[in-house]
């Protein structure tokens, strides 16, 4: 079965065959992958996925893959937790967490998008992978290139978080950290691109890339039993993941496996310090104005997003919003996740959380209505965010009177 159109241009609509591309010939707008969905309607069905394996491959069928699968085979099919501690906290009836801190092999939802862009790599007959990263691109690469035995260049900020730095040096990848922003690094690597042949998964293998994000919205779905929530929260940093989601639950749709409407409204979360996709939704302009990032959520700090317009659509489209999180409300929303379910995520799921109840408390999200947040990266990679905000309670000798004493000054503190 063909399933596969080539690449069509998301502003022009024209063909372009499958290659390694990513902007429109005639108006440079990006360019994105076609599906024949009359070729995939009655033979993707809902039991046909769920005779899948347990990972992002159930829907193969739906991802830009024509053999078999390179790399990654465990990746995805992550957590959806109903949080109802964190509900009760906000007064609301139904929480869902989808957890992708725990996504093998990188703890993070870009081991999905990796896992497409460098089988895809492979297909096309590369040897060498790279990226432009905020950190967990850069940790997913090095690990999928390290799996699939090819060559890596990896291009950071040099300002990264130290964790992030030693969890992509571990798979012995070239590490480049450059003196600049991550918009810079993104800059340099377009040129790179152009004179090298490599796959960099997120400029010139972006269209493909992109289409794994589509899984965690599929996933969201059939482990909600086919039923899409009221409301997506989403962590914004290029504004892909927002987009692939909701193009996820058109699919879902197109192909008959979900019921009635689409009925979910899609809401941006992003740092104050770096939101330039929720100030469009809040000033309700298509424009987009860059920013120089400012924050403590460095994975999510793209001051210029390439799909930040297409974010922008869909927010509106859906019926949704956005929602800034200061530094602040993002160390909260890390404490606020962790203590009520038991889940450490990173900065950028602190800026969701924050967005989240945010919105909430606004009334933009109505309690009574299912909402699902996103959680896409782990915390145990950020440690530095929560290093003046925690210390141990009590330090003591090691003796049983010393712990005594120690028990009753905390007591009579608390009391
Ligand atoms: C990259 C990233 C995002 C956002 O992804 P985009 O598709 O670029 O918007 C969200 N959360 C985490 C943890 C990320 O690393
Ligand atoms: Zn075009």
């Amino acid at each position: 079965m063909e399933k596969l159109n080539g690449l069509r241009c998301r502003e022009c609509g024209r063909h372009y065959q499958a290659a390694p591309l990513h902007v429109c010939e005639f108006c440079f707008g990006p360019l994105e992958v076609d599906y024949r969905y009359d070729a995939l309607k009655g033979v993707v069905t809902r039991e046909s996925i769920a005779a899948g394996p347990p990972s992002m491959w159930r829907y193969k069928e739906l991802l830009p893959i024509d053999g078999d699968v390179a790399v990654g085979h465990h990746v995805g099919f992550t957590p959806l937790i109903r949080a109802q501690n964190l509900a009760d906290e906000l007064g609301c009836r139904e929480i869902w967490v989808k957890n992708d801190s725990v996504c093998h092999p990188t703890w993070s939802f870009k081991d999905r998008v990796v896992a497409v862009a460098v089988t895809k790599a492979r297909e096309f007959g590369f040897d060498t992978v790279a990226c432009a990263s905020t950190g967990n691109l850069a940790n997913s690469v090095a690990a999928h290139a390290a799996e699939g035995r090819l060559k890596s260049y990896i291009f950071i900020p040099a300002d990264l978080e130290q964790g992030k730095v030693l969890a992509t040096l571990v798979y012995n990848p070239t590490l480049v950290a450059v003196h600049g922003t991550y918009d810079e690094v993104n800059r340099l690597c377009s040129e790179i691109a152009d004179k090298y042949r490599w796959a960099f998964v997120n400029v010139n293998f972006r269209p493909y890339y992109s289409e794994g994000s589509k899984s965690y919205g599929f996933e969201i779905v059939e482990q909600l039993g086919w039923r899409t929530p009221g409301h997506i929260i989403v962590p914004c940093a290029g504004g892909s993941l927002i987009t692939k989601i909701w193009k996820a639950i058109k699919e879902l749709k197109t192909l008959g496996l979900i019921d009635g409407g689409l009925g979910t409204k899609m809401h941006a979360a992003q740092a104050l310090g770096c939101g330039p996709i929720v100030t469009m939704i809040k000033n309700d302009t298509d424009v987009l104005v860059p920013v120089r990032p400012n924050t403590i959520a460095k994975s999510l700090a793209i001051g210029n997003p390439a799909d930040g317009y297409y974010a922008y659509k869909v927010a509106k489209e859906s019926g949704g919003s956005g929602e800034h999180a200061t530094d602040e409300e993002i160390v909260e929303g890390m404490l606020l996740l962790a203590r009520t379910e038991g889940i450490f995520t990173e900065t950028a799921g602190g800026v969701t959380v924050a967005a989240a109840k945010k919105l909430i408390e606004r009334g933009v999200i109505p309690r009574d209505e299912s909402i699902v947040i996103c959680i896409t990266g782990n915390g145990l990679k950020t440690p530095d965010s929560l290093q003046d905000r925690l210390d141990a309670h009590v330090k003591i000798k090691p003796s049983l009177s010393a712990f005594d004493r120690a028990l009753a000054d905390l007591k009579s503190q608390t009391s």
